[in-house]
């Protein structure tokens, strides 16, 4: 496992390290996503990277491979952090700080509105389409991770 974040500061990971050890070690689950469910202090912070080596099936040959993945895994807020993107802290237009309402919130856009005036400013986000949410996205929820993989790798 990796971190994204260019100033990473390791306080934020200590309670998904925490919990993610006493999944692996007392309930014998080590998939990283079962710990994320209910992890917020992290996906502010940093999205999670997991690099494992996994067993796939070829479609064509019906072979086994042995492959190289590297997952990550990214929080979205609908105002913190729409889709992983930290919505900026300032409004370009009134300087108001943390002023962004959510006008819109679907599974794949994000419509914030500066709260100072109703033409203040808005700001759009879009989904990557391939990041999913790793939990059934519904509305109104408060944050969800999302998994995109980065690379496959067949190695030998
Ligand atoms: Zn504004």
């Amino acid at each position: 496992m990796t971190f994204a974040s260019n100033d990473f500061m390791p306080f934020f990971s200590n309670r998904f390290f925490t919990q993610y050890t006493s999944n692996k070690f007392l309930h014998l689950n080590d998939n990283a996503e079962a710990t994320l469910v209910t992890e917020v202090a992290l996906g502010v912070h940093s999205d999670l990277f997991c690099i494992q080596v996994g067993w796939e099936e070829n479609k064509r040959s019906g072979q086994r491979q042995k492959l190289l993945k590297a997952l990550r895994y990214i929080w979205s807020h609908p105002v913190i952090k729409p889709f992983g993107t930290p919505a900026p802290v300032q409004c370009p237009r009134c300087r108001g700080l943390r002023t962004w309402k959510t006008e819109c919130h679907t599974r794949d856009s994000v419509v914030l509105r500066c709260k100072k005036g109703s033409n203040c400013f808005t700001q759009s986000f879009k989904r990557t389409p391939s990041a999913e949410f790793i939990r059934e996205w519904t509305p109104g929820n408060e944050g969800l991770w999302m998994k995109k993989t980065e690379m496959v790798k067949p190695l030998q």
